[in-house]
C-alpha cells in the first residue's frame, strides 16, 4: 500500500467515526482531495485508491492537472481558491464546482462563460462566518440577495454553502460558529430545492463540522502529506 493510499484510509475512518458519532450516514459526506501544490503523480495514485472528488486552489495550476488527467473520466474537480474575474472563464470551462463565489460580478461571469455542452457548474456561496475583514466570503446578512441572484442564472447551480473558519481551539465555540452555517444552509434549502451542501471542515475541525452538518470535508495534508512548496511546478 501507498502511503497515501494508507492516508485516504484514515481519513475514511476518521470521517466515518466522526459521522457515526453524531448519528449520520457517513456516506452523505463527500470527501474532497484537496491537491494543490501536489504532483500529478499524486493525484493518480489517489485515484488509484479510489478517490474522484479533488480541490484546487490555484486556477492556472488546477487546470493543467485537469487536461494531465483528463483520460480519467470519473473525477471531479471543485475550485476552493479564491477567484478573481479575469480568472472565471478557466473555473467555468474545466471545473464542476466552485466553492469561492462571494460576488455577483463572478457570478455573472461564470454563468456566461460555462460551455454550453458542459451541464450548469455548481456553485456554493462563501460565507465569512468568522467575521474577519481580511478574509473572502461574504457576511450572513448579504446571503439572500447574492442567493436570490444566482438562482436566476441559466449555466449555474446553487447547490449551498462553503466556509472557512477561523482556527478555534474551544469546541463548543467551535460548533457554535458551525451551527450558524448550518442554520443558514436550512434556510437556503427551503428556498431553493437543489441546495444540499455544505463544505465545511478541514484536518482539523473535521468533528465539529460533520457534527453541524457539513456535507463535503476538503483535506490535503492529512492525505497528500506536507506542503513544502507554494507553487506548483509542472512536471
Ligand atoms: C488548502 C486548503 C484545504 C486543505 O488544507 P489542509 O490543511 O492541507 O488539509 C482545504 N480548504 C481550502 C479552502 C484550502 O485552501
Amino acid at each position: 500500500m501507498t502511503s497515501i493510499e494508507h492516508n485516504l484510509q484514515e481519513v475514511r475512518q476518521r470521517i466515518s467515526a466522526a459521522a457515526e458519532h453524531c448519528g449520520r450516514n457517513p456516506q452523505e459526506i463527500t470527501l474532497i482531495a484537496v491537491s494543490k501544490t501536489k504532483p500529478v503523480s499524486a493525484i493518480e495514485e489517489a485515484i488509484a485508491a479510489g478517490q474522484t472528488a479533488f480541490g484546487e486552489n490555484y486556477v492556472q495550476e488546477g487546470v493543467e492537472k485537469i487536461q494531465a488527467l483528463a483520460r480519467y473520466s470519473q473525477i471531479e474537480w471543485h475550485f476552493i481558491g479564491p477567484l478573481q474575474s479575469n480568472k472565471s472563464r478557466q473555473v467555468a470551462e474545466h471545473f464542476a464546482w466552485c466553492h469561492t463565489v462571494d460576488r455577483l460580478r463572478i457570478a455573472l461571469r461564470l454563468s456566461e462563460q460555462r460551455p454550453v455542452h458542459l451541464p450548469p457548474l455548481n456553485v456554493l456561496i462563501q460565507i465569512n462566518i468568522s467575521d474577519e475583514k481580511s478574509k473572502s466570503g461574504i457576511m450572513l446578512d448579504a446571503l439572500s440577495e447574492l442567493a436570490n441572484a444566482i438562482a436566476t442564472l441559466p449555466n449555474l447551480r446553487l447547490r449551498g454553502l462553503m466556509a472557512i473558519p477561523a482556527p478555534e481551539s474551544d469546541y463548543s465555540r467551535q460548533c457554535a460558529v458551525y451551527q450558524k452555517m448550518a442554520d443558514a444552509l436550512a434556510e437556503l434549502k427551503h428556498q431553493y430545492p437543489d441546495v444540499d451542501t455544505l463544505s465545511l471542515g478541514m484536518s482539523d475541525d473535521m468533528t465539529a463540522a460533520i457534527a453541524a452538518g457539513s456535507t463535503m470535508v476538503r483535506i490535503g495534508t492529512a492525505i497528500f502529506g506536507a506542503r513544502n512548496t507554494t507553487t506548483y511546478t509542472q512536471q
